[in-house]
């Protein structure tokens, strides 16, 4: 069994990894010669919208999915005319505009961050002022790892942000003063079957995700209990099909939806080593229509992101219960190049075996020595 997959990252490069053992086999379609998996799997490097090469691509599939969300939802369409297509067109549709992703989570009920969309070109003081500083702009298409996002701390901030800002839609949230950051990661398969994932305890730098802590410490079950609700609220209105993630922000106890994303996460890659079953393994036994495997943690796990550059690999293995991924890419600044998971049975044996990473993993942006940071720090969380 063959199955498609747009988008050919370091998401495609694990998906194909936990999909060999099952037996599936994969190609993949990506606008990028360069996309990682070209290493370990079939690839037709051409533009997402070439209908003739989308429908070459579709021929012998049994079907579709997606590890990158911005493909356009038109291709995504196009390609259900020959094969079935999961998580549907539908879904990622409402995922790529940050502000159709509020409106369903407002419909369900779920908290969102306080936000205005005002129209493109519509001048925006009064409703920065209706919202209250700081704000952040965020473009509502496109943005990712931080990137389309312009922070005001005060009303002084919008004649510089205002340089830069293109003309697209954007979307004005209010700053979050949150506790922490969380997601959680739920699978829907197409019987229908639904498995979610403790929730996890993320860090950013400038925007981009530097390290997950999975079960999130302290993490209570009223916390897990009021994602998992919206985990499953969303996964039933969508009829979804796959692995989607979910954003918190955490504030006074309470969860705000921030954004979700249709695929496999960043912030789930410590599922291949720290749960009994990948959020990858998942995501293909929600859309081949197997039985979904357990997403129970097995100890503490820490993921950290390695960007832009790489540590020496035998400093990392030399650890006991750190796994390496390296994903094949050229070094370049602020580039996902790989991930590190470090698992142990309790936190206390995590934080002794984090200790134990290289003079590379102690500097401040991986973000090892675990201190609280917390939404007052504008200048960590948000790039601008
Ligand atoms: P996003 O692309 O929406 O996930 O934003 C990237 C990161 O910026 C988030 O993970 C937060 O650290 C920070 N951020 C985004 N929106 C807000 C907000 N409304 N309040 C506080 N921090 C935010």
């Amino acid at each position: 069994m063959t199955i498609g997959i747009l988008g050919g990252g370091q998401l495609g490069y694990m998906l194909a990894l936990a999909g060999y053992p099952l037996g599936l086999h994969f190609r993949f379609l990506d606008p990028s010669p360069e996309a990682p998996v070209g290493r370990i799997a079939a690839r037709v490097s051409v533009p997402f919208d070439d209908r003739k090469a989308l429908e070459k691509f579709a021929s012998g599939l049994e079907l579709v999915t997606y590890e990158f969300e911005n493909v356009p939802v038109e291709s995504a369409r196009y390609l259900e005319k020959f094969v079935p297509v999961l998580p549907s067109p539908a879904a990622l549709e409402v995922a790529q505009d940050r502000l159709t992703e509020k409106q369903l989570f407002q419909k369900l009920g779920i908290p969102t961050t306080e936000y205005i969309a005002p129209k493109i070109g519509e001048e925006l003081e009064l409703p920065l002022k209706k919202l209250g500083y700081p704000v952040i702009i965020k473009t509502r298409r496109l943005g990712y790892d931080g990137k389309g996002q312009w922070i005001l701390r005060t009303p002084d901030g919008l004649a510089e942000a205002r340089e830069e800002l293109p003309k697209v839609p954007l979307i004005l949230e209010k700053f979050v003063p949150f506790t922490r950051e969380l997601s959680v990661l739920a699978a829907r398969s197409r019987g229908g079957e639904v498995a979610i994932y403790p929730l996890v305890e993320n860090h950013h730098r400038g925007g981009i995700l530097r390290l997950s802590l999975s079960p999130a410490p302290g993490l209570d079950a009223a916390t897990q209990r009021a994602a998992e609700e919206a985990a499953r609220s969303v996964l039933e209105e969508l009829k979804y099909v796959g692995v989607l993630a979910i954003e918190f922000f955490e504030q006074d106890g309470r969860l705000l939806a921030n954004e979700m994303a249709p695929r496999v996460h960043n912030s789930g890659h410590w599922t291949i080593e720290g749960a009994v079953t990948s959020q990858f393994e998942n995501h293909l036994r929600a859309v081949v229509g197997l039985p979904l495997g357990s997403t129970a943690s097995m100890g503490c796990s820490a993921m950290v992101n390695l960007i832009g550059e790489l540590p020496e690999t035998a400093d990392v293995l030399r650890v006991v219960g750190a796994h390496l991924h390296l994903y094949g890419k050229t070094p370049r600044a602020g580039r996902k190049l790989g991930h590190v998971t470090v698992r142990a049975a309790s936190w206390e044996g995590l934080t002794g075996r984090l200790a134990e990473l290289p003079g590379f993993f102690q500097r401040p942006e991986f973000c090892l020595r675990l201190e609280r940071v917390g939404g007052k720090d504008l200048a960590e969380h948000v790039p601008g």
